[in-house]
């Protein structure tokens, strides 16, 4: 039995492609178009169009197919629940929470004997519209690297919320404007208002209304939410506009003496809130901190760590330093999310 286990580095490698599992022949994330792709989660750098056969959760099958205008149903769309395994040749896949955004999965792949998790894009924090990650035991563990420094220590996301309603109490005259990012931070923000309290109906921006609806549709509630435009200048006062980071000026001189926010996990970097213009840095990342990586990594039990988009170097020095295997793969293509 021993003799014939195979290291995961023998059936799983980085290609131009993308990450390769060989003998189930398929692609996990591929940045090109490929004939079979397992697909982490909906943000448009690990969901790309173009593929033949695509295998995902459900959710990210619906963004996907509100992004490209796809069939989500169509017979090479195949949608997998968590915790379902699936046999592809000779490999069991299975997908798993990773409680980044709804719909955001792992992918289990067993193989002769030994198991490799892609975790994509993770959080180790609650967040109402997604379920939590589920750490999965495993002989090599992927992970990105995103905040993979120790300076990036995210704080509590309803410290962060408190402030944004603290600030809105306190400049009744003004039009709050928090920048988010359209898939899955504008819906977590709004659904950590809700759960802090805030009943008012927040005005969104046109670009963020479809995917509010997909979650909607998806089961999570979002509350009273309203167009942003439209709406008389004196309405707003006093008011929450959520809009994709970055508006411009023209669309943002409709609002009574805006005050810029931005949620984010860059807001930790106090430049990048100041080259945004932002007056209100909020601490809001859909990412793992530096201290939930490194739990993370000692709660799946692997012996090797392979570390991707991000900052890799210090996080395979720290795995090296508690006695791990770990290696950067070099995967192009990902973009840095906020
Ligand atoms: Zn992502
Ligand atoms: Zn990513």
């Amino acid at each position: 039995m021993h003799a014939s286990i195979l290291r995961p580095e023998r059936w799983l490698r980085p290609t131009p492609a993308g990450l390769y599992c060989e003998p189930a022949d398929l692609f996990i994330d591929p940045t090109r178009m490929v004939d079979r792709a397992v697909i982490t989660h909906g943000h448009s750098d690990h969901a790309r169009p173009g593929h033949r056969r695509v295998l995902a959760t459900r959710a990210t099958l619906a963004f996907m197919a509100h992004r490209y205008e796809e069939e989500a149903t169509a017979s090479d769309r195949q949608a997998l629940a968590y915790g379902e395994p699936l046999k592809i040749n000779e490999v069991t896949l299975r997908l798993e929470p990773a409680g980044h955004i709804l719909g955001s999965a792992q992918v289990v792949l067993e193989y002769r004997g030994s198991r490799a998790v892609v975790s994509g894009d993770y959080k180790r924090r609650r967040d109402p519209t997604c379920p939590a990650f589920k750490p999965q035991a495993c002989d090599v563990f992927i992970t990105e690297a995103t905040f993979a420094l120790p300076v990036f220590r995210h704080p509590a996301d309803h410290e962060e919320i408190a402030r944004l309603l603290h600030s809105i109490e306190l400049f009744p005259e003004r039009c709050h404007v928090v920048g988010v990012y359209a898939l899955g931070k504008c819906q977590r923000v709004i659904a950590l208002l809700r759960e802090a309290g805030y009943e008012e109906p927040i005005y969104v921006h046109g670009a963020l209304e479809p995917l509010c609806a997909v979650y909607e549709r998806l089961g999570v509630p979002l509350g009273p939410l309203c167009p942003a435009t439209g709406v008389s200048r004196d309405a707003l006062k006093g008011k929450l506009v959520l809009a994709p980071p970055g508006a411009d000026d023209r669309w943002l001189r409709r609002f009574p003496e805006p005050l810029i926010a931005m949620a984010s996990g860059w807001m930790r970097v106090r430049q990048r809130a100041k080259q945004g213009g932002v007056e209100l840095p909020l601490v809001i990342s859909d990412h793992a901190d530096w201290d939930e990586l490194n739990l993370t990594i000692a709660e799946v039990g692997a012996s090797e760590i392979w570390v991707t988009h991000g900052r890799e170097e210090a996080l395979i020095r720290q795995a090296s330093l508690n006695g791990l295997k770990a290696r950067a793969l070099s995967l192009t293509g990902f973009e840095e999310e906020c």
